[in-house]
């Protein structure tokens, strides 16, 4: 029997319906356990919702459903055009639910519901639209054969049943990117949501049955990652698991992986990306692009901008600047048009971060601004997870600032004098994810793009992505593309054929 649905009221006084089910074959039902759990507004700390908790056994009958409908609907039973028109109309359904969408984000997930409307959500749908245009212009190859009457191709094939684990930063955006490339290519999926932001994923399941996906092509199983992301990734009967969140995790979702049926494996995992910023460059434009790239998301952005270097001639003035800007940063109300930044995710990732700065003042670094939690004059939010944007100086390699990811706002800042010392500072790090450089010498933006190992590298900006343009990590930050034509990629086999004629 499906559970009833919760109503999430907003302050804009909206009451939004969101089913709250575990999302199987087109239907919403309670979970096999009968477990649920609760998700937490981070802005008040108060309770938001309860939810249906996912176990192994919904993971089950979720690929059972899977299986069933990749062999007899979808899968080599669907057309590109058919799968193509699909997902245009599932990002037409996600515009039309815009403002329902941006205000459940906000509340799940705490960030400004102006942001989640003007970026997440159109986004989210921008990439369905995105890849519903590419689904019928998935090609495989004929290939000369100089020996015998023979012509040999390739054929592009789905994988089969794909997981997805998401996790809690950009949650619709996540599902976006990892859903498009998947469908267009043919494959069933099983998305997990994160257990503290899991209701824009259910209000896309219920849209994507509007949008006219067949039962058992999308399956939404909200749960923790020990039980649900666990039993996705050991399934003998999933064929890829695609994975964004924390290295620690990815490399146990990668072992049980290759311990099981050596499914296929996509890791989009942590950062500490490296912003430098020399002399000739516009000190003006790349103080609001080092805010933007810190303190985008509360900071809990894996590619983050969160070590920067600034040449020591220019060093003085830009510190005056970045720290002003910091001070006029506005934190708060997630609902009100002013705020920049919300609260943290969770109590678990407030804490953490405001460790980490304890650690940092602990190691010698010098806080240049906030350092401490932030405390709302308005006692509706005195409860919620908020962290002051905070900038520290003198950091060096050794401190855990400058070693760990934080996921928060928290800048970590050190000098440099020669570019080869830049080149070194920014490298020397397990991560490879993003990195800025900001100069006018275009020899040396070229000398930088070469020397630099990450995934995707800012001139002169930062954080700006595209549908179009593939995105992930190098190093430690993890492997395999998404976004792009590189994804569908990475959701499909190659077959090849030799024929004899
Ligand atoms: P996490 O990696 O544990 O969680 C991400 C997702 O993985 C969630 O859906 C979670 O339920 C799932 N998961 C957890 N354990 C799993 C397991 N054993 N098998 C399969 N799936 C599992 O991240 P977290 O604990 O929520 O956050 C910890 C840190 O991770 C953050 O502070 C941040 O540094 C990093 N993080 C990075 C990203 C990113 O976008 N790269 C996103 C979220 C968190």
């Amino acid at each position: 029997r499906a559970p009833a649905p919760v109503t999430i009221s907003t302050p804009t006084g909206n009451k939004w319906q969101v089913p709250s089910g575990i999302f199987i074959n087109n239907s919403f039902h309670a979970s096999v356990s009968g477990k649920t759990f609760d998700s937490v507004n981070p802005a008040t700390g108060e309770k938001l919702c309860t939810l249906a908790l996912g176990g192994a056994a919904d993971i089950e009958a979720a690929v059972k459903a899977a299986r069933t409908a990749f062999d007899t609907v979808w899968g080599k039973r669907s057309t590109p055009t058919q799968r193509s028109r699909l997902l245009l109309n599932f990002a037409d359904l996600v515009d039309k639910h815009l403002d329902e969408l941006s205000e459940l984000e906000s509340m799940d997930n705490g960030k400004p519901v102006w942001m989640a409307s003007a970026f997440d959500v159109p986004d989210s749908a921008g990439c369905l639209r995105y890849y519903g245009g590419l689904a019928d212009k998935i090609e495989g190859k004929t290939i000369e054969q100089t020996e015998g009457e023979k012509i040999a191709y390739t054929r592009i094939e789905p994988l089969g049943i794909c997981g997805q684990i998401i996790p809690w930063n950009y949650p619709i955006q996540m599902a976006a990117w990892k859903l498009g490339p998947a469908l267009a290519a043919g494959n069933c999926v099983i998305l997990k949501p994160a257990e503290q932001t899991p209701l824009s994923a259910l209000k896309l399941a219920e849209l994507s049955v509007q949008a006219g996906f067949p039962p058992g092509v999308i399956s939404v199983v909200n749960g923790y990652g020990a039980e649900v992301g666990e039993a996705i990734s050991t399934h003998m009967d999933i064929q890829k698991v695609a994975f964004t969140g924390s290295t620690a995790t990815g490399k146990r979702i990668m072992k049980a992986a290759a311990e099981s049926n050596m499914k296929k494996v996509t890791l989009e995992l942590g950062g500490k990306s490296p912003v430098v910023v020399f002399e000739s460059a516009d000190i003006e434009q790349a103080v609001r692009w080092v805010c933007l790239g810190i303190l985008f998301n509360q900071g809990q952005d894996c590619t983050a901008g969160s070590r920067l270097f600034v040449q020591d001639s220019i060093y003085e003035q830009f510190m005056r600047e970045l720290v002003a800007a910091f001070k006029a940063h506005k934190v708060g109300d997630p609902f009100h048009e002013l705020t920049f930044q919300g609260p943290q995710v969770s109590k678990v990732q407030q804490q953490k971060i405001l460790d980490m700065i304890e650690s940092g003042k602990r190691q010698g670094a010098k806080v240049e601004v906030g350092g401490k939690a932030w405390q709302s004059p308005d006692a509706k939010f005195r409860n919620g997870f908020f962290v002051e944007p905070t900038i520290f100086s003198g950091c060096r390699k050794g401190m855990r600032i400058v070693d760990e990811e934080i996921f928060g706002p928290v800048l970590a800042v050190a000098k440099f004098s020669t570019e080869e010392e830049a080149i070194k500072l920014a490298n020397d790090t397990e991560y490879g994810l993003g990195a800025g450089v900001f100069s006018e010498n275009a020899s040396q933006i070229q000398r930088m793009v070469s020397a630099i190992d990450a995934g995707t590298l800012w001139i002169n900006n930062y954080t700006a992505l595209s549908n179009s343009v593939p995105f992930g990590g190098m190093k430690a930050s993890g492997f395999g593309r998404e976004l792009g034509v590189d994804a569908v990629k990475a959701y499909c086999d190659v077959k090849a054929i030799h024929w004899n004629y």
